[in-house]
C-alpha cells in the first residue's frame, strides 16, 4: 500500500493545528492510502508545538519536525520535504486557506500519472483584497518576464509530488530556494488545478508588506540572472547614447560656437541619472554576489531542534 506524506509548514498556528487534524483525517482516513501528517513548526512564538505534540499522542500519523527559530515557510518546507517518506508528498498551509478536501482532488490526478498536481488560486475570489491581487499579479509578471519558467498567477504551496520528483528537488543543494519556481523547474507530467482559497481561520497572515517586497525580490533573483542581463543591456544603450553625444559636443563648440558650460542643468540631470543608474547596476551586482557568498558558505538553510521520529533509509520510526 503506497504511502502520503502530507507537509504543513506552521508558524504561530496554535489554534489552527486542531481543526487541521480533524478536516485532514476526515479526507485521507477514507482513502486507500497510508499517510503521516509532518507539520513542521517554524519558530513559532506561541503554542504551536504544544498543539501539534498533542495531536501525535491522539493520531500515530502526526508527526513533526521542530525548527531551532523561524527559517521562513520554503524552509520549513524544505525540512518537512526532506523527512517526507511518502509515495506522494502534498503540501499545504496551516491557516486551511488550502481546502484539505481538494486533496481529494490531488490525489486523483496523481493516480493518473501526473507527478506534479498544482494548485493556483481561482481568479474571481472574495478572500483577496484588490491591492493583494494586484501585487501578486505584478510578482507573477515580474517573474515570468525575468525567468524561464512561466508561473501562473496565484500558484500556491497547495500541491502534490511524486516520490521521483521529491528525490530531484532533494538534490537541488540551494540557499536561496523559491519552491514554486522550482517546482515548475524539474519538469515532469505537471497538472494544474485552480482552487477557491477559505478565509484564514485564525490569526494573522506572518508576512509583512517588507517581508513580501523582500521574499519577491529573492524569488526573482534566486530563480535567474536575468536582472544582470537586463542592467547590462540598459548600461550598454546608455554608453552607446553617450558616445553619440560626445560628437555632438564638439562639433556644437567648433562649428557652432556653443560652450558647453551654459547648461549646467542638463549636466546636473545627467550626472544624477548616471549616477542613480550605476548605483542601482552595482546593487543589482552586490546583489547576487551576496547570493554567492551565502552558498558558498553552505550553511544549512534550517537547523532541527526536536522532531518525534527518526528516519532510517525510506523508512520512518516513530519513536
Ligand atoms: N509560515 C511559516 N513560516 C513563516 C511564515 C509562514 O511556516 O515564516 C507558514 C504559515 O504558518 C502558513 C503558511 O506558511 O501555514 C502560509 O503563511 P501565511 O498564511 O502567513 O501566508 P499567506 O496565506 O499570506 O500566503
Ligand atoms: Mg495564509
Amino acid at each position: 500500500m503506497k504511502r502520503i506524506s502530507v507537509v504543513i509548514p506552521a508558524h504561530n498556528e496554535q489554534n489552527n493545528i486542531h481543526p487541521l487534524v480533524n478536516e485532514l483525517q476526515k479526507v485521507l482516513a477514507s482513502t486507500d492510502y497510508f499517510y503521516e501528517y509532518i507539520f513542521v513548526d517554524d519558530g513559532s512564538k506561541d503554542n504551536t508545538l504544544n498543539e501539534i505534540k498533542i495531536q501525535a499522542e491522539i493520531h500515530s500519523c502526526v508527526r513533526y519536525v521542530e525548527l531551532s527559530r523561524n527559517f521562513g515557510k520554503d524552509h520549513a518546507l524544505q525540512a518537512g520535504i526532506e523527512v517526507a517518506a511518502g509515495d506522494a508528498v502534498i503540501t499545504m498551509d496551516a491557516d486551511m486557506q488550502h481546502p484539505p478536501e481538494m486533496i481529494k482532488e490531488l490525489i486523483r490526478y496523481w493516480e493518473m500519472d501526473y507527478d506534479v498536481v498544482y494548485t493556483y488560486r481561482a481568479e474571481a475570489n472574495a478572500h483577496v483584497s484588490s491591492y493583494q491581487r494586484f501585487s501578486s499579479k505584478m510578482f507573477y509578471k515580474g517573474i515570468n518576464m525575468l525567468s524561464d519558467i512561466e508561473l501562473e498567477n496565484g500558484i500556491a504551496d497547495f500541491r502534490l509530488l511524486d516520490r521521483k520528483v521529491v528525490d530531484e528537488l532533494k538534490q537541488m543543494d540551494e540557499h536561496e530556494i523559491f519552491f514554486r519556481g522550482m517546482v515548475k523547474w524539474v519538469g515532469f507530467k505537471q497538472k494544474a488545478i485552480p482552487y477557491i482559497p477559505s478565509e484564514r481561520l485564525t490569526g494573522d497572515a506572518s508576512y509583512s508588506f517588507f517581508n513580501l517586497v523582500k521574499l519577491a525580490v529573492n524569488s526573482m533573483m534566486s530563480f535567474s540572472v536575468r536582472p544582470l542581463y537586463a542592467v547590462t543591456g540598459i548600461g550598454l544603450f546608455f554608453s552607446l547614447f553617450s558616445v553619440l553625444y560626445i560628437p555632438y559636443v564638439f562639433i556644437s563648440y567648433f562649428f557652432f560656437g556653443y560652450t558647453t558650460a551654459s547648461g549646467w542643468a542638463s549636466i546636473i540631470a545627467t550626472v544624477a541619472f548616471f549616477g542613480g543608474l550605476q548605483l542601482f547596476v552595482l546593487g543589482v551586482i552586490g546583489m547576487y554576489l551576496g547570493k554567492l557568498f551565502m552558498q558558498a558558505k553552505q550553511r544549512p538553510n534550517y537547523i532541527i531542534r526536536s522532531t518525534n521520529f527518526v528516519k532510517t533509509g525510506n523508512d520512518l520510526i516513530k519513536l
